[in-house]
């Protein structure tokens, strides 16, 4: 990180955003919770891969908005997420897009590993990092939304591990819940809200 005088002389310069992901669904989430920073955010080129070799989520953010940065020479933003499940010490945390080889798989590896515990408690986690042109990282936040991990999946709705996280507040998982709401309470959602946060006291 640099130092904090030194970050509001760099973020003045921040017009353009490159967004470290390929998935445009992380694009236009990006471009709704920042629309009114006046910063133009752009998708990364699809050229530009980075490998998730951190073993934390901040960790894989931080290298994904640094690597994305000095590739185009650009700011740049990026997202790592996730599920961590308690009795499972965690996993499939940072593993979770790479748990099994589908959606439906990694959703069924949770359930066998989880069926002979009573405490089903779960999070997800998002972490998100910018960094400037030279790679440096001047914001990140993390983000996270407190569930239980269902006996079976329920709803068609979301993606990944939505069908079994079971939010108590709602009644229901988000699997089930409308995609509204959802973007409103989500792990990216609070993670987003802490970033905007330091992003204004930086720039003011
Ligand atoms: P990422 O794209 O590297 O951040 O990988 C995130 C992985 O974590 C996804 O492939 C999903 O399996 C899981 N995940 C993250 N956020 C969510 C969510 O909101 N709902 C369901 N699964 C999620």
């Amino acid at each position: 990180m640099v130092g904090e005088t030194n970050m509001v002389d760099v973020l003045t310069q921040l017009q353009k955003l490159v967004i470290a992901s390929g998935n445009a669904g992380k694009v236009e989430e990006f471009r709704s919770y920042l629309a009114d920073f006046g910063v133009e955010l752009i998708a990364k080129p699809d050229n530009i891969d980075v490998e998730e070799t951190g073993i934390t989520f901040i960790e894989n953010a931080h290298l994904k908005a640094s690597q994305v940065a000095i590739a185009t020479k650009q700011w740049a933003i990026a997202d790592d997420s996730g599920l961590e499940v308690f009795a499972l010490n965690g996993a499939p945390g940072v593993l979770s897009a790479r748990y099994a080889a589908t959606d439906r798989d990694r959703i069924n590896r949770v359930l066998t590993e989880l069926r002979d515990f009573s405490n089903r408690e779960a999070q997800f986690v998002c972490a998100i990092a910018i960094a400037s042109p030279s790679g440096e990282i001047v914001a990140d936040a993390i983000g996270i939304c407190k569930g239980v991990i269902t006996e079976s999946p329920m709803g068609n709705g979301g993606f990944g591990y939505d069908p079994i996280f079971f939010m108590p507040e709602l009644q229901q998982t988000f699997g089930e819940t409308p995609p509204e709401v959802k973007a409103r309470i989500s792990h990216r959602a609070n993670a987003l809200a802490t970033l905007r946060l330091k992003l204004q006291y930086l720039l003011n």
